[in-house]
Parts: structure tokens; C-alpha cells; sequence
């Protein structure tokens, strides 16, 4: 399905039709006018259908009686780092469901969001505070495409925009497969946001048939796995869905992954002190790694509030790194970016008194 039909089928549903053709019928709507509405929202990245002065005004005033919305997603809270490089949303979904999205500005001109495909997750790994929370409901496309579009509204009032997205937020984007892949579709296409397929970055815990499924879509969007440990053993003790797609059968369907694209796999290892941070940790993940076209990102971990988990402290993260790196694994060390405003997946939404500054709230 084409970008365009997927954003107006959601808003579509969104005040009371069945779907875009039920939607553009009904308003005796003709594609020109179509395609100026979804430019209009999507590529001028305008606030409302009222500012869309190519449409008649009373098209535009029919439209807004309807209560039709350019965006899903509405900010409840924002808060930018001390540093000014992270900036945190909460997003207050229709039915009252939050979720968040973070923009991360680094130096040179790169900015990455990182956004949510799931109110919730339901794969509880121990260390997240989102999976500690549960699941509550799938995210639709366009819920997903409108944290970014926020946050380009946003950097576009500063003459930037977005150069990459990470599904690294709240919830498994391969739990919810066809609303992710559409939400990379209105990410992707050129009449609305017109990122390249290789600056979006899909996150999964690690489901294998889904991994088959994505490398058969043929697309250039980076996969990165949530790998965290080098053996079922350890995997298994924190992460449950270890026990229904082992270590083994998640690498064969990595293998096949790069066998049929030739693309990268990132993998994600989060480092949790006395958990999977042992030197023995790092010679086993590299024999993992050794001579593969894999990437592995160590990362930092970010403290939850009432979680039994530490951090690796930062030289022995460097120690783990250098086993990695002498076994010739491409390895990087991610920086931690928006500690003091608990940017890590879930943190903001479980936070009752935010601490850093707010900004002004827009839509
Ligand atoms: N469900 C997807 C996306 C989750 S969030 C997945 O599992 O990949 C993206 C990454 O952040 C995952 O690697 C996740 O394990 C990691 N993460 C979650 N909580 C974290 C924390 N408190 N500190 C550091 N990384 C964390």
C-alpha cells in the first residue's frame, strides 16, 4: 500500500469513516486536492488544515468541522537536556494511551529520533523499564510517523531536519510488523518526509520469523538486534523471549539476513554490571562476531528507578571493547546522551517529577 493511502485511511478511521475511500467519497474529494492535503502535513509540514491556503475555504472548513488532524500524536511533556543535544517527548495518543519519542542532535549536522511502535511491550526483558510495565496496544503508522513529524516540525523552525530514525522507543516493532513497515513507508516516501530507507534503523528483540519475513522485504532499512548476550544461559536469564527463539536460531536467521541482503546487522549490548559483562562474556560474543558482516554497540546502561540492574562502569566497558576489538569485531562504544532527563525507553513515562527544564508545548 502506497504512503498516501496509509496516512489517510488512519485519519480516516480517525473521524469516523471506514477508510480513505469511504473518506474521499463521502467529501466528494479529488486526488489533486489529496495530494495537496497530504503535502501539506507531510513535506511543508504546515499545522493544520486551515493554514492549507491552496484548498477552497470551505473545503478547509468542512475539513475542520470534521475535526480532521494533521497530527495523532500530541505532546504532553518536552524536556531538553542541559546539554541541549537531547530532547524527550511524551505524546498523548487519542485514547489517552503516552508514548515517547526522543531527538538526539549530534555534533555536525546528524539528528536522529528515536520513536515508540507500541504503547507498552510485551516482552518484558528485566533490565527495561518499558517491558517491565507490560503491553497495552499497538501503535498505528501513522502514531508512529507523527513522533518524527513532530520532531521535524520542530528542527525545521531551526532550518534542520531529520537525518535518521531509530524504532529504538517503547515496544517490539516486529510485534507489530505491518503498521512498522507503514510507518517506513510515510518515513520514506518522497511527497511527505523523503527519508532514505538506509537512515531508518529497525530495532527487534529478536524475533526470528519476523527477521525472515524483513529480509525478504528486500529494503535498505538497517536491522539492529537486541542481542545482550553471548549464550541462551545468560540471554535466558533476562530476556524471556530467549526461551522461544534461542541464541542459535536467532543468529541462523541473522546469517540469512546478510546472505540474502548483504547489508550489516547491528548488534545491541547493553552493559549490565555482574550480568553480562564478564571478560568470558566478551570472548564468547566475539566468537559470535568473528569474521561476520556484524556490528556490535555497546551500550551504557541507563539506571531505572526501582530496577535490581547497574551499570558496567565506564572502564570496564572500555576493557570489554578492547576483547572485541582485538578479535577484529567492528565494535563502538555508544555515548550516553540525556541521562539527566532518564532518555532511556520508557523512563520519562514513569517518572512522576521531571526534573530538566520544559519547553514550551506546540503540536
Ligand atoms: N524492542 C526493541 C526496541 C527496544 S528499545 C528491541 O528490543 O530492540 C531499544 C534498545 O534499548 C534495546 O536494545 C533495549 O534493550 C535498550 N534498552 C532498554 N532499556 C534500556 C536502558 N535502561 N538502558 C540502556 N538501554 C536500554
Amino acid at each position: 500500500m502506497d504512503a498516501q493511502t496509509i496516512w489517510f485511511d488512519d485519519v480516516a478511521r480517525g473521524i469516523g469513516f471506514a477508510d480513505a475511500d469511504d473518506f474521499t467519497r463521502a467529501l466528494d474529494l479529488k486526488n489533486y486536492r489529496l495530494i495537496q492535503i497530504y503535502r501539506a502535513a507531510n513535506k511543508e509540514l504546515l499545522g493544520a488544515i486551515g493554514e492549507v491556503t491552496t484548498l477552497p475555504k470551505e473545503l478547509r472548513e468542512t475539513l475542520e468541522q470534521r475535526g480532521f488532524s494533521f497530527s495523532s500524536v500530541e505532546p504532553v511533556v518536552v524536556q531538553r537536556s542541559n546539554d541541549a543535544q537531547t530532547t524527550k517527548g511524551l505524546f498523548r495518543l487519542h485514547d489517552g494511551n503516552e508514548v515517547e519519542a526522543v531527538l538526539m542532535e549530534h555534533y555536525g549536522d546528524r539528528t536522529t529520533v528515536c520513536i515508540s511502535s507500541q504503547a507498552g511491550c510485551a516482552f518484558a526483558c528485566a533490565f527495561c523499564s518499558t517491558g517491565q510495565a507490560g503491553f497495552t496496544r499497538n501503535l498505528t503508522s501513522r502514531e508512529i510517523f507523527d513522533q518524527a513529524r513532530y520532531f521535524a516540525r520542530e528542527l525545521a523552525t531551526r532550518n534542520k531536519r531529520i537525518t535518521n530514525v531509530v524504532f529504538m522507543g517503547m515496544g517490539e516493532p516486529f510485534h507489530n510488523y505491518v503498521a512498522v513497515m507503514g510507518a517506513v513507508a510515510l518515513l520514506h516516501d518522497p511527497h511527505g518526509l523523503g527519508l532514505g530507507h538506509r537512515h531508518i534503523t529497525i530495532s527487534t528483540v529478536g524475533l526470528v520469523d519476523k527477521i525472515d519475513r524483513f529480509t525478504d522485504e528486500g529494503l535498505q532499512v538497517n536491522l539492529a538486534i537486541s542481542l545482550h548476550a553471548p549464550n541462551d544461559r545468560v540471554r535466558s536469564g533476562f530476556m524471556p523471549v530467549n526461551r522461544k527463539f534461542s541464541l542459535e536460531e536467532l543468529m541462523a536467521a541473522c546469517e540469512r539476513y546478510v546472505a540474502k541482503t548483504n547489508r550489516k546487522v547491528f548488534f545491541e549490548y547493553v552493559m549490565l554490571e555482574g550480568v553480562n559483562d564478564s571478560p568470558e562474556c566478551a570472548r564468547e560474543l566475539a566468537e559470535l562476531m568473528r569474521g561476520k558482516l556484524y556490528h556490535v554497540n555497546l551500550i551504557p546502561y541507563n539506571t531505572t528507578p526501582d530496577g535490581p540492574f547497574a551499570g558496567t562502569p565506564d572502564p570496564r566497558i572500555w576493557e570489554f571493547a578492547a576483547v572485541l576489538d582485538k578479535a577484529g569485531v567492528p565494535t563502538t562504544v555508544r555515548k550516553n546522551m540525556g541521562r539527566d532527563i532518564a532518555a532511556a525507553c520508557g523512563q520519562l513515562r514513569a517518572e512522576t517529577q521531571p526534573k530538566a527544564h520544559k519547553l514550551p508545548l506546540s503540536s
